[in-house]
């Protein structure tokens, strides 16, 4: 094995990631060395590489959490996971599993967390270092770039729905239809809710019916929140907003229905404005939900092996990251990108050194 690998690597928040040559990581007690083999693009990445959020990375770093690949070297102690085992590496890269939070299956409150591609190095690179309780286990034969958006945008779709507590049969409004959103309907149909869904791009819209939903409406029209309250009857018992866009949560406050709840998801930053009146008195819950536990990862990968959700994936070499970061934020991505290890990737690499004297 070589001791350099390729990593696509923020060195300046809202500058272009630089395609370096760096050491492969070694693992540590409790952690695997994993060979990526796919690795999903969130748009979490792109508010990491812009500093988007009060806490931000320390550069330079690697984002990427959404990374499927191949156990390549296990750090000591590691019992549970072997050579060979297909693996995902998330968010969530370690908890102390100490706390409160991580005693009641909410690791992912832990206040000593670690983050894969924000506090510690992700899988935009060859490979990625996990901590071994924190992987999701992969089938051994599985397209591993077709499972790798479950890794971030499926499990935190899921979970977000799980947090909504609409019952089969209910309504859920999915706001905002790109690589979290796109998940989430499907993700709602198989837990039997009805979807209505909303986003800007007629074009999501359009998959969004084909995906599951019953109704697609387009968040931009003046009419829309009207819209929403007709198609399911005086408002949806869940909403999931995934939209990067302020102006998408003040939204759902409007259409969410009498005793209804919304999950915030999306993260844009700042913050909107919250009708006390309205809340109050017609016993609305807001309520933020982070990525999933391991045992809503392990749920949500299921959905997926089973057939159940299918995320719509473009494959692309590690070198186009910031064509695939433009579009992101231009709004244009549908489905997920994922960066593919194995196709060839011409681009020119340069050493962290040769990065830093240019
Ligand atoms: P994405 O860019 O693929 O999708 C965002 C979608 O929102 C796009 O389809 C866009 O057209 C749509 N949108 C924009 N404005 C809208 C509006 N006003 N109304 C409706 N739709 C609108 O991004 P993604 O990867 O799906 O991530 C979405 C957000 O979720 C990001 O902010 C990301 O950081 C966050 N996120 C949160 C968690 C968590 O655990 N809470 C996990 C992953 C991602
Ligand atoms: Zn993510």
């Amino acid at each position: 094995m070589s001791t350099m690998m390729r990593a696509a690597r923020v060195t300046a928040f809202g500058q272009p990631l630089t395609i370096s040559q760096i050491p492969v990581p070694e693992p540590g007690p409790g952690e695997v060395l994993v060979k990526v083999m796919a690795c999903g693009v969130c748009h979490t990445d792109l508010h990491a590489a812009d500093g988007d959020w009060p806490v931000k990375p320390s550069l330079p770093f690697t984002p990427g959490h959404e990374a499927a690949g191949i156990v390549a070297a296990l750090g000591p102690g590691v019992t549970e996971l072997a050579v060979g085992d297909a693996v995902g590496v998330v968010w969530l890269h370690d908890a102390c599993m100490h706390c409160e939070h991580c005693r009641t299956g909410w690791e992912t409150l832990c206040e000593s967390q670690h983050n894969t591609g924000y506090s510690c190095d992700g899988g935009f690179a060859d490979y990625v270092i996990a901590a071994a309780p924190f992987v999701a286990r992969l089938p051994k034969d599985a397209d591993l770039a077709a499972l790798a958006p479950i890794l971030c945008a499926g499990v935190t779709s899921y979970k977000g729905l799980k947090e909504t507590e609409a019952r089969p049969g209910e309504w859920v409004a999915i706001s905002g239809c790109g690589g979290l959103g796109h998940l989430a309907i499907q993700y709602a149909r198989a837990m039997g809710l009805r979807v209505v869904a909303l986003d800007l791009s007629e074009e999501k819209l359009a998959a969004a019916l084909r995906e599951g939903a019953e109704a697609a409406i387009n968040a931009g029209a003046a009419d829309a929140v009207d819209q929403v309250k007709a198609i399911t009857g005086g408002g949806a018992h869940g909403v999931l907003v995934t939209a990067v866009s302020r102006s998408a949560f003040g939204q759902a406050l409007q259409f969410v229905r009498r005793h209804g709840t919304i999950s915030l998801v999306g993260m844009p930053p700042g913050d909107f404005a919250t009708p006390i009146f309205d809340v109050v008195l017609k016993r609305i819950t807001l309520r933020g939900s982070i990525v999933g536990s391991r045992q809503d990862l392990a749920e949500a990968v299921a959905f997926a092996v089973q057939g159940k959700v299918h995320a719509e994936i473009t494959r692309a070499p590690l070198s186009d990251i910031n064509r695939i970061f433009e579009e992101l934020k231009a709004g244009t991505v549908n489905g997920r990108y994922v960066l593919d290890f194995t196709l060839p990737d011409a681009a020119a690499v340069q050493t962290e050194v040769e990065v830093a004297a240019a």
